[in-house]
């Protein structure tokens, strides 16, 4: 089965909350497993308005789905939480990334793997270092390395935890 990875992220509402609701929400998707999740991290907003820290997480895992039935999934989950897509690059509810999917590309309307700005972004790189620290990035190289390179200005540690409970 692929691995894939998947990044989680919230600026609106309870959001230790719905990380926490979406992480349960993927865990009953059929053809998805869900292996190990990393800590939260409190993290300033990177691009778009000026808007609220956010909380992230990456998760990580494998599946029997395709790749634009993962992403139908995925966005099932952040649709179930309120997600809206007023502003681009804006505060939401709940943000699911696809980051890699097995050692795949992806170009397709609508999905791009490896994410596009994944490997330059500490929001995502350290919490997925924590899980899956020898995952390649195609074509930039391991996670581990690509989150030393960009540090972790900005990406801060808390102490909250999520649990994987449930099976897809
Ligand atoms: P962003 O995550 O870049 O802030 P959105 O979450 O609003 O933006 O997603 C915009 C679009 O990105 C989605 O409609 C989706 O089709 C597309 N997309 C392309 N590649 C991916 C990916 N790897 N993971 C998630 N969405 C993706
Ligand atoms: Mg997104």
């Amino acid at each position: 089965m692929p691995s894939v990875a998947l990044a989680l992220g919230s600026n609106v509402g309870d959001r230790l909350a719905t990380l926490q609701g979406a992480l349960d929400d993927l865990a009953m998707v059929p053809g998805l497993d869900l292996d190990h999740v990393s800590s939260v991290y409190q993290t300033a907003p990177v691009g778009g308005p000026e808007q609220d820290d956010f909380l992230n997480a990456v998760v990580v895992g494998s599946t029997t789905l395709e790749p634009l039935a993962l992403l139908a999934a995925t966005q099932g989950v952040e649709n179930r939480w309120h997600r809206t897509r007023d502003v681009h690059w804006g505060p939401r509810t709940l943000d699911i990334d696809i980051l890699a999917f097995g050692a795949d590309r992806v170009d397709l309307p609508g999905l791009v793997v490896p994410h596009p700005r994944a490997h330059e972004r500490g929001f995502v790189l350290v919490p997925w270092a924590e899980v899956a620290p020898q995952q390649e990035v195609v074509g930039h190289g391991l996670v581990a390395a690509l989150a030393g390179a960009v540090g972790s200005d900005g990406v801060q540690p808390t102490t909250h935890h999520l649990t994987i409970r449930g099976e897809g």
